[in-house]
């Protein structure tokens, strides 16, 4: 049975720290920031720095400079998921023990011919019976009964996982904890009740509540914001070059990431102080105008 979700409203903001906060990381924070604060929730802030082949020097620490001269507040320290990798290593020990997860000695020529879906490559279960090798990924097994949640921006979503994607990584064969499990974890070990990120995490999310259902966690309710893009429609993050927010222009990037959420915050908001910017974001927060859409146009 699901373990019960503790009272109160949870939020948090959970970076990965390939690079400096871009315009398109500031609109999911300052809506995650904004949905707690209208819940009397608290907000989390923790670093996703579990990937140290893709973090980018020093990332952490610009990302929470710029959050604090963009004026946001969290609740305790910063939690930082590198340090509660032990943990993560037991929950694969344990799915592993209870054969619901299982060892993946197929190599990158292997994997390269399975079928591909819209989620990626679909892992077709070489390895479900057994396998042999040193180098081992561990993967979890998937079946086929359907995923469903609702999005509160997004509505149903539905997945097939064993078809969609198949048994999908939690323990990477260079030892590293997949990205998957990791969120799973310590979203429930900090009792996260409430998820708010980009729409481009929405595919994901039927593979992290099987897991929740898996490791007999509650599942947090999710609301995925649309995504800021470039000119060429391409999401705004690194790979696509966005630039890091200024940290000395702070109200008027403020007042634009504001606008671009669809909150039509008037223009002269942009000169007033930072805590006025903030008290009347609090006071019109509307997530509801962003239901459906995927796509936000950007100012820059
Ligand atoms: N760390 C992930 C990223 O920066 C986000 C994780 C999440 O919000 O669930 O893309």
């Amino acid at each position: 049975m699901a373990k019960k979700k503790p009272a109160g409203y949870i939020g948090r903001f959970a970076p990965s720290p390939t690079g400096p906060l871009h315009f398109g990381s500031l609109l999911a924070a300052t809506a995650s920031y904004l949905e707690a604060n209208a819940n009397s929730g608290r907000w989390l802030l923790r670093i996703e720095d579990i990937d140290p082949p893709r973090a980018s020097p020093h990332a952490e620490k610009y990302i929470v400079q710029a959050l604090e001269s963009y004026g946001f507040e969290w609740h305790g320290g910063v939690q930082f998921q590198s340090r509660e990798i032990a943990r993560h290593l037991a929950l694969v020990e344990k799915l592993l023990a209870e054969g619901v997860a299982y060892p993946c000695s197929c190599s990158r020529q292997d994997l390269a011919i399975v079928p591909r879906g819209p989620l990626g490559s679909i892992y077709p279960g070489t390895c479900r019976r057994g396998c042999t090798g040193v180098d081992v990924a561990v993967r979890i097994r998937t079946n086929s009964v359907p995923v469903a949640f609702h999005d509160a921006l997004q509505g149903r979503q539905e997945q097939r996982l064993e078809s969609d994607s198949g048994d999908f990584v939690i323990r990477r064969r260079d030892g590293l904890i997949a990205y998957h499990l990791a969120v799973v974890a310590d979203d429930f070990a900090q009792g996260v009740t409430h998820v708010v990120r980009g729409i481009d995490l929405l595919d994901s999310t039927p593979r992290q509540i099987y897991l929740q259902q898996v490791l007999g966690y509650a599942t947090p309710d999710y609301a995925h914001i649309p995504i800021g893009t470039n000119p060429s429609g391409e999401k705004l993050g690194k790979s696509t070059g966005a630039a890091a927010i200024p940290t000395d222009e702070v109200r008027p990037t403020l007042v634009e990431a504001l606008t671009a959420l669809g909150q039509n915050p008037p223009a002269e908001l942009a000169e007033c102080h930072l805590d006025a910017i903030w008290s009347w974001a609090r006071e019109n927060w509307n997530m509801s105008v962003l239901a459906g859409q995927t796509r936000l146009p950007m100012p820059r």
